[in-house]
């Protein structure tokens, strides 16, 4: 029996991460890709949710 649970993120992730709440460059950074995505410009848009995935927080940020 194989119970296959691994995520398939081949450059191509399925659920665009959110906006970390109270983060300026994650808002940005949401706001961009929505922008692009609605300029038919999905791979700009995927950049952006990989800066947002990427953005780290501490919870130190001031
Ligand atoms: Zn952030």
């Amino acid at each position: 029996m194989t119970t296959q649970e691994l995520p398939i993120t081949l450059g191509l992730p399925l659920d665009p991460p959110p906006p970390a709440h109270g983060c300026g460059v994650c808002g940005a950074l949401a706001r961009q890709r929505a922008e692009y995505a609605a300029a038919g410009n999905p791979s700009r848009a995927t950049d952006c949710s990989v800066e947002i995935r990427n953005h780290p927080h501490d919870g130190s940020a001031s």
